[in-house]
């Protein structure tokens, strides 16, 4: 059973040297009688930012830590291989928390999602499909309840929720500019995902000038997934009333100390709302997503862009290039076929 596990708690940004490829000699392959878990084997991993807060010591997160020398614990697509659990039978398809590594065993089952609709791509549950798929949803029409004719902002605009905001934003009837770090994906904004403008934020000196270029008549909705330097000048930028969905703030969690952001008082004088939200919270409304999205995808109203790593151990590669910016679209690593 090839694993990633992490050798190491992280300090500042995650390097490879933190995980190590590790070969157990014993497969799982029977589970204990009366477990009530699964054993699956992994067909999908995703890479998802959240990962790095869990990888250091003595972070307060709403999930715990990981620990030395065990697998990373992360979502992913999985096949069942053997079950003691009622709701589970052998060949059975879900997504859910699994580890890095070939075979796990789960033992809280309850926590997996089975998959009934596997006319799309399996690997589509890590992302359009699964929990980035749901932040997008959640933190666009629930958190910003936007009308017809706004104006939206995407940081991180080309990623895994990113991409699809965009999508939700144009097909709401909103204006919607996004940004990215490389002009390969600010031309994907625009062509592939339908963005009316994008701009690459590194080539920009003055990022509350380049808003302002953007949006003369300001922000309605923000969806926030980068923090720092990119929310302060959003911050000079929002229109009275206007809201910011706090989702993610990937500039600042691999850092000892935040960056401080100034501008704060625009929260009051525009009466923004923002709105902070961890997605694990919301799953309730999981199928009124489905429900929504999965005709979109079929009726080929909505795309979505992966970036697919071959092989368990590509991940370590794979989850830091997040950080560089080095993937383009939502980064799966392949692990095996069904
Ligand atoms: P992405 O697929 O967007 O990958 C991360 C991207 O962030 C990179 O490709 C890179 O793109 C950009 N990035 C990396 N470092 C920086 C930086 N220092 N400054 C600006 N941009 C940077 O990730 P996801 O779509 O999965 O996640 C997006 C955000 O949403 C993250 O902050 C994540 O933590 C958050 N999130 C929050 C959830 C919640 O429950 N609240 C749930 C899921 C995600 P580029 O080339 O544009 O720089």
């Amino acid at each position: 059973n090839h694993q990633v596990i992490l050798k190491d708690y992280v300090n500042g940004s995650p390097k490879e040297s933190n995980m190590l490829l590790k070969t157990s000699s014993t497969i799982p392959l029977k589970l204990p009688q009366d477990s009530n878990g699964v054993l699956v084997k992994n067909l999908y991993l995703s890479c998802d930012p959240y990962l790095s807060l869990l990888m250091s010591k003595g972070q307060v997160g709403y999930l715990e830590s990981f620990t030395p020398g065990s697998p990373i614990t992360g979502f992913g697509v999985a096949k069942v291989v053997d079950s003691e659990h009622s709701n589970f039978k052998k060949g059975d398809i879900v997504w859910g928390l699994t580890g890095w590594e070939e075979y796990t065993i789960i033992t809280t089952p309850e926590t997996l999602f089975k998959i009934q609709d596997a006319d799309v791509p399996l690997s589509y549950y890590t992302g359009i499909l699964g929990m980035p798929g749901m932040t997008a949803y959640y933190g666009f029409y629930e958190i910003c309840a936007p009308k017809k004719g706004e104006y939206v902002f995407v940081s991180a605009a080309s990623g895994a929720v990113g991409q699809l905001v965009g999508q939700f934003a144009k097909l709401t009837g909103c204006y919607v500019v996004g940004t990215a770090g490389s002009n390969e994906k600010v031309e994907m904004l625009k062509s592939k995902f339908g963005f009316d403008e994008a701009f690459n934020y590194k080539e920009e000196q003055d990022l509350d000038a380049a808003l302002k270029r953007y949006f003369p008549e300001g922000i309605d909705i923000y969806f926030e997934n980068v923090g720092g330097k990119m929310l302060e000048a959003v911050l000079l930028n929002m229109r009275v009333n206007g809201r910011i969905s706090v989702c993610g703030m990937i500039s600042q969690y691999n850092l000892n100390q935040e960056e401080g952001v100034r501008n704060l008082s625009s929260i009051i004088m525009k009466r923004l709302l923002v709105k902070g939200f961890i997605i694990f919270d919301n799953f309730d409304l999981y199928p009124n997503y489905l429900e929504m999205v999965i005709p979109l995808i079929k009726e080929e109203k909505i795309c979505y862009i992966e970036d697919v790593a071959n092989g368990l151990e590509s991940a370590p590669t794979a989850f830091i290039g997040l950080f560089l910016g080095k993937n383009v679209g939502k980064q799966v690593v392949f692990v095996a076929r069904e």
